[in-house]
């Protein structure tokens, strides 16, 4: 699990926690500031050359490629993708909901007529059951991001995944108002372990990864992360987006620009 090590540490030289940094290391007090969100180490953000006009690349022609190499967590590791053959991606939303941005991602997804899937924190989601109902309204699926986003779940014992898991699925379930239980389970920062992979069997929840991050919640810039998804988007692709955590317009304006080319070109959005 070294790999994780050196995902922490990247995060924290990158400083992506810095804002957290004030709040104690108590992810418990994340709330009002940044949260670093779900991103794997060798993709540092770039800046936004402010001002620059946005360049936006053609979306690649969703032709059947090389299906992108699993994770090193082995044949019971997490899905990182759909299957490559065909036009299909899907869109993750994690981090939420948040009553500032969720509504703002759910306008522009109806207005695209895209469904995605929100990977919620319980907590959150306990907080706000209205945007819970609303997300699931919209036809969107929700996934488990565990109760408090802990810094490094892979690194929890047993007993702490495990109500990390459980007290998620229990919020979403309640704030849903009908009972909706997640059946997917994605790791915080894809921290995964074989522990956090066992409990997901137990707890009856598919291992979710992503393939495509253009780490919007670092606030790269627009550019960047139109840039990001469009150059690396391809048949089968599970790109990672966020819609809490902190401030996420850039995440939203560079939405309004990539998801009606990516569906132009013939991708269809499906929710793994
Ligand atoms: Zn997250």
């Amino acid at each position: 699990m070294s790999a994780k090590v050196s995902r922490r540490s990247l995060l924290l030289a990158l400083g992506g926690i810095g804002l957290l940094a004030g709040c104690g290391e108590d992810h418990a007090s994340w709330h009002g500031g940044d949260i670093p969100g779900d991103s794997r180490p060798g993709d540092a953000a770039s800046p936004d050359p402010s001002g620059s006009p946005l360049v936006i690349p053609p979306a690649n022609p969703p032709t059947p490629g090389v299906c992108p190499s699993p994770g090193g967590l082995g044949p019971k590791g997490p899905q990182y993708t759909l299957p490559c053959h065909g036009t299909e991606i899907a869109l993750t939303v994690d981090d939420g909901p948040d009553p500032a941005y969720t509504p703002r991602m759910l306008a522009l997804l109806a207005q695209q007529g895209i469904r995605a899937t929100f990977c919620m924190i319980g907590r959150s989601a306990a907080a706000h059951p209205d945007l819970v109902r609303r997300v699931l309204d919209g036809g969107h699926h929700i996934a488990n991001h565990t109760f408090s986003h802990p810094m490094n779940i892979a690194k929890l014992p047993a007993s702490a995944v495990r109500a990390e898991m459980a007290k998620a699925t229990d919020a979403i379930a309640k704030a849903s108002g009908n009972g909706y239980r997640p059946t997917l389970f994605r790791a915080p920062g894809g921290a995964w372990s074989q522990t956090v992979l066992a409990q997901c069997g137990t707890q009856g929840l598919r291992a979710l990864d992503w393939t495509v991050d253009p780490r919007d919640w670092s606030r790269p810039g627009v550019q960047h992360i139109v840039s990001t998804i469009l150059k690396q988007t391809h048949p089968g692709s599970i790109i990672l987006e966020h819609d809490g955590g902190g401030n996420r317009e850039q995440t939203l304006t560079a939405l309004g620009v990539v998801l009606p080319r990516l569906r132009d070109a013939g991708y269809t959005f499906a929710q793994p």
